[in-house]
């Protein structure tokens, strides 16, 4: 263990109030792509750039195609929690951490155990009808053939997660805020904190045990009481 996670074990082993705000990151140790990345969604090759497809008006314009793209890469059936969902399921059952806030949208967290979890992006396992309302799993949508389709009215079923274009849950940034200006620790992961608005939340910290673990570096680096550059999963599994 280095000195680094040894400081990180002492701050969390003396806290009932932890936060976490996660990105990305957390998610790629289970094998989903970060949108962002080198080697992730945006840099290969498709007929149109992902944050494109992925936007509201493409979504509404070319659902045939929206789905194509989302069919083959957003939805991660063999994908599991790694380290890090476990540990801070672990954390919140022995009453130590407060919530988790993602931007990840696989619903990685609550496969582990976790029950408080602030989605700021939505989730691709809850889908809507949008004429209707009615709900749909994600296995609906995964094995529908191109567009998916109410059952009842035969409107289009969309994911309940935020599209480019679209606004977040101010319900859920609310929450959000709120956990994160009462947090004693939050710890910060696998982002690199450069999309807003979701990076300007940890804005709201006002206290001085900020720790950020992210594989590079960011530009709060300097206001954090300690910065790990490694992957989250392997810093969270040694604690
Ligand atoms: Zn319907």
């Amino acid at each position: 263990m280095t000195e680094q996670v040894k400081e990180l074990k002492k701050l969390t082993d003396a806290s009932d109030n932890i936060v976490f705000f996660g990105g990305a990151g957390v998610s790629t140790e289970s094998g989903i792509p970060d949108f962002r990345s080198e080697d992730g969604l945006y840099h290969q090759q498709y007929d149109y750039p992902p944050e494109q497809i992925l936007s509201h008006s493409f979504f509404m314009a070319n659902p045939k195609e929206f789905y194509r793209f989302y069919h083959a890469k957003m939805i991660c059936p063999e994908a599991r929690p790694n380290a890090a969902h476990r540990k801070l399921a672990e954390w919140e059952k022995e009453g130590r951490l407060r919530a988790v806030i993602t931007q990840n949208i696989d619903n990685l967290h609550q496969m582990a155990g976790s029950k408080n979890v602030l989605e700021l992006h939505g989730s691709t396992h809850r889908n809507y009808c949008m004429s209707c309302g009615e709900t749909y799993t994600w296995q609906y949508v995964a094995h529908s053939e191109g567009v998916p389709r109410c059952e009842h009215c035969g409107g289009l079923v969309r994911p309940d997660v935020v599209l480019y274009e679209e606004a977040l849950d101010m319900d859920v940034m609310e929450r959000a805020v709120d956990y994160i200006s009462k947090a004693d620790i939050l710890i910060v992961g696998g982002t690199s904190l450069a999309v807003y608005p979701a990076a300007g939340l940890i804005r709201y910290y006002r206290g001085d045990k900020l720790v950020l673990i992210n594989k590079s570096t960011t530009s709060y680096d300097r206001q954090a009481r300690l910065c790990i550059a490694e992957p989250i999963g392997e810093v969270l599994g040694q604690l």
